[in-house]
């Protein structure tokens, strides 16, 4: 048993349960014991794009019960662990091996070799499976309600709008049943040809994202993840089928498995002035069917 291998994880196929074998316990730090195991279903943070946080659950061998305190991306490239933020690559850099690190108390009693069952709690699961999947979505409304605002050609989006969301994001985080994106409208969009002026109003802007949010919903059409494997550091895409067209995104967290779980996608804008531009917060919130 080696940690050569890296985990293998299931929540990307929407399991919540899981049994493994404990590959490595480490100290973690902080009185946590990092605990290893070959295969899970609990969704870690990744450091390097933390969107998506934790899932919250439990872990369970012979010797009893652990609440999971948090659960990180791990690395080796042979000697020794890195956890978390002292990860120095991001994941599925070649040369490296990344696992899933259920951190524990501890005083918990887990050896090399045991059988461990990992209970992620459902509810929790669920809500940041919605909010990401509205969070895909959102991107996507508002590259399209945008694309009059750019003056250049630019790199397209999964739609083939220009992708304001990849260019100018600064921040993206999961939030349960929604999530917060956080954009910054300086030199260098403007230079790539963004015309500011562009977002206009932003409760108007919010209407046209709205507007194309409630149609995508009202088609509810089936969200998948597609793998190329599955270890944790294997590409996974989002596909989500549209009216008319298939979205596909890069991305390593859970989803929803037809936009027909969701009863309305909503988005919400904020502008602030910093230096050398404008910061845009866009908040989505998400009912569910
Ligand atoms: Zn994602």
């Amino acid at each position: 048993m080696s940690l050569a291998a890296g985990t293998v994880v299931t929540y990307p196929a929407g399991a919540v349960r899981s049994v493994g074998t404990v590959l490595h316990v480490a100290d973690a730090g902080e009185g946590r014991l990092a605990v290893i195991l070959d295969r899970t279903a609990f969704h870690p943070v990744d450091s390097a794009w933390p969107d998506q946080p934790a899932d919250r659950g439990s872990l369970r061998t012979a010797a009893g019960e652990s609440v999971v305190l948090d659960a990180v991306v791990g690395a080796t490239r042979g000697e020794g662990i890195v956890l978390g933020p002292d990860v120095p690559v991001r994941t599925g850099t070649d040369g490296w091996t990344f696992f899933v690190a259920h951190l524990v108390d501890g005083a918990a009693t887990v050896s090399v070799g045991d059988s461990a069952e990992v209970t992620v709690d459902a509810a929790y699961r669920g809500a940041l499976s919605a909010g990401h999947t509205a969070c895909h979505l959102a991107s996507l409304a508002l590259d399209a309600a945008l694309a009059d605002s750019w003056r250049k050609e630019a790199p397209a989006d999964a739609l083939g709008a220009p992708a304001f969301d990849a260019l100018a994001i600064q921040d993206s985080r999961i939030l349960p049943d929604g999530s917060r994106d956080v954009y910054r409208i300086g030199k260098s969009l403007r230079r790539r040809g963004f015309d500011p002026d562009g977002l206009g109003d932003l409760d108007a802007l919010a209407a046209r994202v709205n507007a194309q949010l409630a149609a995508w919903i009202a088609a509810g059409g089936v969200v998948r993840i597609e793998r190329d494997g599955d270890a944790l550091a294997d590409r996974r895409t989002w596909v989500c089928e549209l009216p008319g067209a298939e979205a596909r995104i890069p991305c390593g967290g859970t989803h929803v498995a037809s936009l027909g779980e969701l009863s309305a996608v909503t988005v919400a804008f904020e502008a602030s002035p910093v230096e050398g531009g404008v910061e845009l917060v866009m908040t989505t919130t998400v009912g569910r069917a």
